[in-house]
């Protein structure tokens, strides 16, 4: 069996990816980072998911000799052109403070009226092997920003954005139903033909 490895020591990623790969009928003993407490974390240096992604993955199979995958994601409001985007987890300045960041972001658009708060979450999955060899997928959960933050579930900017054609925010849908049409979800589903291309 195939071992593969996710650049992440978050649980939830490393069940949804498991899972996703089980349903496609793949092999693979996915195990997660926290397998490996040396290695130390990479300098997002680039200015795209894609390039995050790929550098992640790319050090993480050289450090392990393992297939890598990584992912990176984040916020994209259309008013804004794109950001916080690559900023999202530090828009407010400190790293991860997602209540600060999230406040940030409505005081910014405070006068934007509900026509023009179209916001997307985006997330680029990168599979790397030890040789070099990588690829590199997206996905995209489009919605619509919120005044007021709503729902307790999830992290992050959940609780302002509401997925197309659904009238609650992301924080008030459940893991399951989230995962199901997230930017994420999305991603790791279109990693299946990849692995299986090059891993078997
Ligand atoms: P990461 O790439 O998973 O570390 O996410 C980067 C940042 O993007 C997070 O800190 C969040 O602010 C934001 N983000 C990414 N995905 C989501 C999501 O599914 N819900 C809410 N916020 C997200």
């Amino acid at each position: 069996m195939t071992r593969l490895i996710l650049a992440t020591r978050n649980a939830g990623k490393i069940t949804e990816l498991r899972s996703i790969l089980a349903t496609a009928g793949l092999p693979h003993d996915l195990i997660g980072a926290e397998s490996y407490p040396d290695i130390p974390d990479v300098k997002e240096t680039g200015i795209t998911f894609a390039e995050n992604a790929l550098l992640k993955a790319h050090a993480l199979a050289q450090a392990t000799g393992l297939p890598a995958v990584a992912d990176d994601s984040g916020l994209c409001v259309d008013v804004l052109n794109g950001a916080p985007g690559i900023f999202s987890a530090r828009w407010s300045g400190t790293h991860g403070d997602d209540q600060a960041n999230l406040n940030l972001l409505l005081a910014q658009l405070s006068d934007i009226a509900d026509e023009h708060r179209a916001a997307h979450f985006a997330c680029a999955a990168a599979l790397a092997l030890p040789d070099g060899t990588e690829r590199v997928v997206e996905g995209r959960l489009k919605g619509v920003l919120r005044h007021t933050p709503t729902g307790t579930n999830g992290f992050g900017y959940d609780p302002i954005l509401q997925p197309e054609g659904d009238t609650r925010t992301c924080a008030e849908l459940t893991a399951e139903e989230k995962n199901a049409i997230s930017h994420r979800g999305k991603a790791f589903r279109a990693l299946v033909p990849v692995v299986r291309e090059l891993l078997g």
